[in-house]
């Protein structure tokens, strides 16, 4: 029944349409491969979370399938929730139990038996031992989230799924959580995150999808994304009105922003700025402006999301 080689997680033509009729997710479709840092990107009210809560069993999809370590949701759900661990967005403990007894409780709804619990072990690993019998209301924000982490591991899923893991968290707790997110995917543990700071998937992630109006809108390794971020722009004002736009191998794409001013973008790692100009110019056009852009992620990101909502 079981595939040993199966994706971590596998999507298909997933869907959700909210009871009010707000679709979510309109037919995204995804593979998580085993260890990876998996990092899904969007802005707010993408769809992310509407996709780990499906995963997680907490949202009825509307639409589509869904596997976790080879276990269909729909057929196997008990196997498919064994399989994942999630760290919701929201902190919700009862302020009267320990970070211990959180934990406990957590496995024995999990039915990890006594004498396989981890419950130390994983406040150690979230920096909380000393914490292991305060009350969770006691504990500052970082702390409540790092026990989140903890809590979502008792059962030692081969997934850890972090939802906004850093959403409003110091830098400091930042890092911290990280090297703990690295530190269980060196030990095998496949990671999804969810996230909408750029930095944080660049940083983290091996394979980032972004996710725009519950459509996936690119999904690549991490590497090929921040290729894009190699373009660079450079807008050209010309001496005369532009009637046709001029073309030339150096340039990745052309375009008008004005009667007299083109946009050029260029690969920085291929070519310069003064092949472009020269390009332009051997097309006949006398140059009388130049200024030239970086691009960054956080622009290939703003591309991406712009040309999927100009094609809806
Ligand atoms: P993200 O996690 O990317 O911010 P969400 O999955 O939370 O996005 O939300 C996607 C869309 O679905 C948003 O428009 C949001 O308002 C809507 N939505 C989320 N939860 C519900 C719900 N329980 N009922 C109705 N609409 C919802």
């Amino acid at each position: 029944m079981l595939d040993p080689s199966a994706a971590a997680i596998s999507i298909h033509n997933l869907e959700k349409t909210y009871a009010g009729g707000k679709r979510a997710l309109d037919g995204v479709s995804l593979d998580v491969q085993r260890g990876q840092i998996f990092g899904l990107l969007g802005p707010n009210g993408a769809g992310k979370s509407t996709m780990i809560n499906i995963l997680a069993g907490l949202v009825n999809k509307t639409g589509g399938t869904a596997s976790i370590w080879g276990f269909d949701i729909d057929r196997h759900p008990r196997n498919a929730k064994y399989s994942i661990g999630i760290v919701p967005q929201e902190i919700l403990f009862d302020p009267f139990f320990t970070p211990a007894e959180t934990l406990e409780l957590q496995a024995g709804l999990y039915g990890v038996p006594k004498g396989q619990r981890r419950t130390m072990e994983l406040l150690r690993a979230v920096h909380l031992e000393d914490k292991a019998n305060a009350y969770s209301r006691t504990l500052s924000g970082g702390m409540k989230r790092r026990l989140l982490v903890a809590k979502a591991m008792v059962h030692t899923p081969p997934i850890l799924v972090l939802d906004e893991p850093t959403a409003g968290v110091d830098i400091e707790l930042r890092q911290q959580l990280w090297a703990y997110v690295r530190n269980l995917n060196d030990q095998g543990v496949t990671v999804v995150l969810t996230t909408h700071y750029l930095e944080e998937a660049e940083e983290l992630c091996d394979r980032i999808a972004i996710i725009n109006h519950g459509r996936v809108i690119a999904n690549e390794p991490t590497r090929t994304l921040v290729g894009m971020a190699q373009e660079k722009v450079v807008e050209v004002t010309v001496d005369r009105d532009i009637t046709h736009l001029p073309d030339a191998s150096c340039f990745d794409r052309i375009e008008l922003n004005g009667e007299r001013v083109l946009a050029v973008t260029y690969r920085k790692d291929r070519v310069n700025a003064g092949e472009v100009l020269a390009a332009l110019q051997r097309e006949g056009l006398g140059i009388v402006d130049v200024s030239t852009r970086e691009a960054d992620l956080e622009d290939v990101f703003l591309n991406l999301t712009r040309a999927s909502d100009a094609g809806r």
